[in-house]
């Protein structure tokens, strides 16, 4: 059985030409990110032109995911060449966005001054190195290196999102938005959000007509509102790099473990990201301790790992999502389907006040258990907005997950959901011409063979999130 836990890569200086990205596509990209915190709108929005045309040529479906920095602090870069931060040593940390060095930090943030306080710690790079404010003198602010450690490009500097005064989407996010929404973008992740009401500021119009939204969680308000949040999704990110700055660093495990399983059970793909295999920044093969947290963030049921510097600065990207596609599957070959079936039949969709949701609860959680009682090997799933396929896809099963759409972008946003096949189905006609138009296509791509048992799960109104229809069929002959 191919790979069913999905790989999101961040495109960056060692990834965006065209050989890289077509690498990347063959090694197991199934979303590509693109980061705004290094790039202007129009580097991103002609980076995404690219990673179309390429994955075009490739005959194959990749998401775009622009992720939003929000009110993410960075210091100016510290050069081409790693720079060490000497443990006990002074630093100066002052407002700007040109160059950082071992003694001086230039930070990109208007609010530093007012908002960090003598006796603060913060963590720059993810944790890398650790610094405590002493006090402040005229327009810098002096520090202490409390752990020192090796930073390169513009680590981010974790300030405390309680302190924060400046919130998310900030004013850039929403010229970003509306930028990539009239290009069509499939997938927009927010940064820091602290409450639902953050997500609700975003411009956009309503999954489907709008594009994916997801909820990067990485803030403790976050965590205090994660139903809302959830729900209020379409996707959520364990951003993993800042949450360990915010949350005790040992709580990280147990909240990666929390996040992901109310999002599935609320059929919201979950995504686990950050140093999943950051040694490969630098090195051919990840430390064990890496292979182990990606197969384990696979078994905790996340739909899609993902890879930030490892394929943005790395010195080989396509080794890299190589690397974790082969931990990914064989991770994936030991998942246990059964015992997460039945875990997820107690976690049922909860929003009873929307009929839509519960029929497709009640839809996806009776073809799960028939094509566990029949061994049914292929699931073809109809859908518009790919609710349904989301839906099916939150029971893990073993049978493969073929995600069939009319519309172009939810297929692509189909590329981040676990296990789903995404193929684009151009039939729009009644219940029975979408039917009978996708096991065609199924069987003529060879994903199924005449006489094959299959289920089928669609909806009868094209315009409905709802699931009404289960059908087992056999798949004609040609
Ligand atoms: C994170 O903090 O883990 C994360 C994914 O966000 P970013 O890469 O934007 O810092």
């Amino acid at each position: 059985m191919a790979r069913r836990t999905k790989i999101i890569a961040t495109i960056g200086p060692a990834s965006e030409d065209e050989a890289t990205i077509r690498g990347l596509i063959r090694a197991g990209m199934d979303v590509a990110r693109l980061g705004l915190a290094h790039n202007t709108i129009d580097e991103a929005a002609a980076r995404m032109a690219d990673i179309r045309r390429i994955a075009a040529l490739e005959g194959r479906y990749v998401g775009i995911l622009v992720d939003l920095p929000g009110p993410k602090v960075r210091a100016a870069p510290f050069g081409a060449e790693p720079v060490a931060l000497v443990e006990d040593t002074q630093v100066k940390l002052r407002i700007g966005s040109t160059r950082s060095n071992a003694s001086d930090i230039e930070v990109d943030y208007e609010g530093l001054l007012s908002d960090v306080e003598p006796g603060d710690r913060l963590s720059m790079g993810d944790g890398r190195v650790i610094l405590e404010i002493l006090d402040a003198d005229g327009d810098r602010l002096k520090a202490r290196v409390a752990h020192g450690g090796v930073l390169n490009g513009s680590p981010g500097l974790h300030i405390p999102s309680d302190r924060l005064s400046m919130t998310a989407p900030t004013e850039e996010d929403l010229r970003a938005v509306e930028r990539f929404v009239e290009l069509d973008v499939d997938m927009i992740a927010l940064s820091f959000v602290r409450s639902a009401e953050d997500l609700a500021r975003l411009p956009v119009a309503p999954h489907p007509e709008g594009p994916l939204v997801v909820a990067k969680i990485e803030t403790r308000a976050a965590i205090d509102d994660l139903p809302a949040i959830i729900a209020a999704s379409g996707a959520v990110m364990v951003a993993r790099g800042d949450l360990g700055s915010e949350c005790n660093i040992e709580e990280l495990p147990v909240l990666q473990k929390e996040i992901i399983k109310r999002c599935i059970a609320l059929g919201r793909p979950a995504i686990t990201a950050t140093q999943m295999l950051e040694t490969m920044v630098t090195n051919p093969e990840p430390t064990r301790a890496e292979v182990s947290d990606v197969a384990n963030a696979v078994w905790d049921g996340s739909s899609a790992v993902m890879l930030s510097g490892e394929t943005a600065i790395g010195v080989d990207p396509v080794n890299v999502v190589a690397t974790m596609a082969r931990i990914a599957e064989r991770a994936d070959r030991a998942f246990d389907h059964r015992a997460w079936m039945s875990e997820l039949s107690d976690l049922r969709m909860t929003d009873t006040d929307d009929s839509d949701t519960s029929i497709t609860d009640a839809m996806t959680q009776a073809t799960a258990r028939a094509i566990d009682e029949l061994g049914i090997q292929t699931i073809l799933c109809i859908s518009g907005s790919g609710f349904t396929v989301r839906s099916m896809a939150r029971f893990r099963p073993s049978a493969r997950i073929l995600g069939l759409s009319a519309n172009e972008r939810t297929v692509r946003q189909l590329t981040l959901s676990w296990g789903t096949e995404p193929l684009h189905l151009p039939e729009q006609g009644d219940i029975a011409l979408r039917v009978a138009a996708a096991l065609v296509a199924a069987r003529d791509r060879g994903d199924v063979a005449p006489g094959q048992l299959v289920g089928v799960l669609a909806g009868t109104n094209i315009r409905s999130r709802s699931t009404n229809v289960l059908r087992i069929e056999r798949v004609p002959e040609a």
